[in-house]
């Protein structure tokens, strides 16, 4: 056990939260349209991204003084910010003061940059990947992405697995009528290449604002559709969201993400910085607390500290999607960090 002593954050519903999701940058060399209009949105200023220094400052005040063990990299897509390794690096010495483990570092990714840089991330000491890829069919692929980049992709989730990340994880976004007819194609993809597919189900935070009901996919229907070819035995699990499932013939498993059908905000462990230093309890948070301010203005970890605990003292019970008082966000997911 160490001897640093860090209080605990716990929100007003008692759930310990200790998870952190950092965007490194808003920018996106992809168009999904589940995340990002056509022409892109109006990135940030580059002055106002957090600099390697504030995000290594404030994810080191979260690890030692708040005990997080969990920290994902996203963005936007983060592969796209120069020399992400140098950060990398920075973060993954952070050590968690109740286990005396360092951090789980993780970063989500769509993967088209894998190639060139998955070795020296995992050098830097990047412990796991999610590398997005919602079709394994190129036209498909480039109408949900707007890029034509499949094959990249795929060479991506190859040298991930060469640079020795365990386990590769594979997120698909499930849209109705669009891909959708692939949930089995995942399954197979996944038993041969040994990686763990997830499927999420589509949230309404896409910039374009298309989302509806009826194009979402509900987890239990992914799951049946490939327990009737692959017979699979659910996972006990913590408080992770993913629903996992093993295969019974013990090639692998899979996992669902039932945002919006099941959601998981009874265990909700996490909160969210976005690129340019807002601190956020929820994606479909309305408010968010400006951590940059206080960082660029000289303030002490102390200050930082309580604006910390003030937002998490606002984290709600969950979100309402689906219902009539659902208030959808207004920063698509690329904006907040997904
Ligand atoms: N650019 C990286 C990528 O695509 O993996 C990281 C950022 S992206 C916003 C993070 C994850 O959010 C991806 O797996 C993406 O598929 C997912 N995502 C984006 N928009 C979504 C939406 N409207 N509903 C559900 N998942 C979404
Ligand atoms: Fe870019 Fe990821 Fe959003 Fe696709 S989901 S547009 S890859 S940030």
């Amino acid at each position: 056990m160490s001897s640093k002593s860090f209080t605990p954050l716990i929100d007003p519903f008692e759930r310990r939260v200790r998870d952190l999701r950092i965007s490194v940058t808003d920018r996106c060399n992809f168009r999904c349209t589940y995340c990002m209009p056509e022409a892109g949105l109006k990135w940030l200023d580059r002055k106002d991204i957090l600099s390697f220094e504030e995000i290594a400052r404030l994810a080191r005040i979260f690890v030692e003084n708040f005990d997080f063990d969990g920290i994902r990299l996203t963005g936007g897509e983060p592969t796209v910010r120069a020399d992400l390794p140098v950060l990398i690096e920075r973060l993954s010495g952070l050590v968690v003061p109740s286990t005396n483990q360092r951090v789980d570092l993780a970063m989500t990714t769509n993967g088209s940059a894998l190639r060139l840089i998955a070795k020296d991330l995992k050098q830097a000491g990047l412990r796991r990947l999610n590398i997005s890829i919602d079709s394994l069919d190129a036209q498909i692929f480039e109408s949900m992405t707007r890029r034509n980049h499949l094959d990249k992709v795929l060479d991506g989730i190859d040298a991930a697995l060469e640079a020795g990340f365990e386990p590769v994880k594979i997120n698909i976004v499930m849209i109705r009528g669009v891909n959708d007819h692939e949930i089995v194609d995942f399954a197979k993809f996944g038993r041969t290449k040994g990686v763990q597919p997830r499927f999420i189900e589509f949230m309404p935070l896409d910039a374009d604002g298309a989302w509806n009901m009826n194009k979402v996919v509900p987890a239990d229907e992914i799951v049946d559709r490939i327990n009737e070819v692959f017979p699979l035995e659910a996972v006990v699990h913590g408080p992770e969201p993913a629903q996992r499932f093993v295969y019974k013939d013990g090639a692998g498993e899979i996992g669902v993400i039932p945002s919006v059908t099941k959601p998981f905000c009874g265990d909700c462990d996490r909160v969210r910085l976005t690129a340019e230093g807002k601190f956020m309890t929820c994606l479909f948070a309305i408010d968010d607390f400006d951590l940059r301010n206080i960082l660029r203005s000289g303030g002490t970890d102390q200050e930082i500290m309580e604006q910390i605990r003030a937002a998490v003292g606002t984290k709600w019970a969950g979100h309402n999607i689906g219902n009539v008082n659902f208030i959808r966000p207004s920063r698509s997911m690329s904006q907040i960090g997904g």
